[in-house]
């Protein structure tokens, strides 16, 4: 062996020693928004966590790089807003809310979170668990109804309250539990709302109020400014019965006087609680909404609602900053379900990343009653990893040439042999 041969393969030897990292994505923009980047940033994963972000990550560090040029890297998105008590074949028995499946929505729109909203009550979060939280890829927390069976139909959700159960179940599972639920509330009192508060209290958690029916003896105003406490969560803002606009064209004062008090307002567009007529002149004049989230359900999934690229575009649409778009659907959410170890890209965090290509164009969006917005940009989700493994691939990245493969690839050797037909 010549002493160049020798020296080659040491080489090659160093060069495999130096592949630190399993995966590389490299030629992105990335914004995260709690490390204030916005910038383009290569980022490396190693062992399901972000092992380096910089600039200019080599290539031979990585065991795979994959080319994400002209996409923009955020962390994996957080949906605090949906509904997965998804239970095939036992629907009536226990499902909330038109609950759907978490993987068939989460990864193919860059989803790595989602917090279910109350579809489970204190009675049936542990079937919950057992059932869908415990099996999904998916990162699935759980907000828990205040009403015993949850969303099982609006009926279940007007009694059964037990504060002190919740508070037992989040300490038990506090690994999942996030906040507490109150939803779909008709009664002319404050109590779904005045229990989930108190729940909260007990189990130092939020609580998300939907408020349900919009009645004279318990106004909008009043929740806002006086039941909620500060990181307590306002789901479906945009809802039609909220006033939001005042004779003057401008946003009412309760609103910025709630924000001012720490009201956290979230989206929660589903398939009935979002009207452009409010959330348009509310965009326009700054007030943007804290945290973006779906309302993930059968009656929205299909509709106007669509999914969470889709609900981010329309926000972009009516003139959010990207960034603050990004904010609103990754370390916002994450800060306001306290865990702050999700929703960003610092080094050692869960590698759970999105990868969107922002489509530049004329789209048209619809809000929950058929209203029309027309738009100039999309996001369209091309590349999900949770905990460092890719789980979705909209563009076949990192794949291999089929034409250079063996010619007898995609046969399990041990098992199978192709046995071609009689002549
Ligand atoms: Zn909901």
């Amino acid at each position: 062996m010549s002493r160049i041969a020798v020296f080659l393969s040491t080489a090659a030897l160093f060069a495999l020693g130096a592949q630190q990292h399993d995966l590389l994505l490299k030629g992105g923009h990335l914004i995260d928004p709690k490390n204030n980047i916005d910038a383009r940033m290569d980022i490396a994963v190693r062992g399901g966590r972000v092992s380096a972000v910089a600039a200019n990550i080599p290539p031979s560090t990585a065991r795979l790089t994959l080319d994400v040029t002209g996409l923009y890297l955020t962390p994996g998105l957080i949906d605090l807003h949906a509904h997965v008590y998804f239970t095939p074949g036992n629907k009536d028995a226990w499902a909330g809310d038109n609950s759907v499946q978490p993987d068939s929505f989460s990864f193919r729109t860059g989803v790595t979170t989602m917090v279910d909203a109350g579809s489970s009550g204190w009675r049936n979060f542990e079937n919950f668990r057992h059932t869908v939280i415990d099996r999904a890829d998916t990162r699935v927390l759980a907000m828990i109804n205040i009403a015993g069976f949850g969303m099982i139909t609006d009926i279940t959700e007007q009694k059964d309250f037990d504060p002190k159960a919740i508070a037992a179940l989040a300490a038990k599972h506090k690994d999942v539990v996030v906040g507490v639920k109150s939803a779909h509330y008709r009664q002319p009192d404050w109590q779904s709302v005045d229990l989930a508060v108190e729940a909260g209290r007990l189990a130092n958690i939020p609580i998300m109020v939907d408020f349900g029916y919009f009645l004279p003896q318990r106004p909008y105003y009043e929740l806002v400014t006086k039941h909620l406490r500060p990181g307590d969560i306002t789901t479906h803002m945009f809802r039609g019965p909220v006033p939001w606009i005042g004779p003057d064209g401008k946003i009412y004062p309760y609103l910025y006087e709630a924000r001012k008090r720490g009201v956290i307002f979230d989206v929660g567009h589903g398939g009935g609680s979002f009207v452009m007529r409010n959330a348009v002149p509310t965009l326009a004049q700054g007030f943007y909404p804290d945290t973006i989230s779906t309302d993930l359900h059968t009656g929205s999934m299909n509709a106007g609602m669509q999914d969470m690229p889709t609900t981010m575009s329309k926000m972009l649409s009516m003139g959010m900053p990207l960034k603050e778009v990004i904010r609103a659907s990754t370390w916002k959410p994450a800060q306001v379900i306290k865990r702050t170890e999700l929703g960003h890209l610092t080094v050692g965090a869960f590698a759970d990343i999105a990868a969107f290509n922002v489509m530049n164009g004329n789209f048209g969006y619809i809000d929950a009653y058929g209203a029309r917005l027309e738009g100039k940009q999309r996001l369209v989700c091309e590349l999900t990893l949770k905990n460092g493994r890719v789980a979705w691939n909209w563009n076949g990245r990192g794949g291999d040439d089929y034409k250079k493969l063996s010619p007898t690839y995609g046969i399990r050797e041990e098992f199978d042999h192709i046995v071609p037909p009689p002549r």
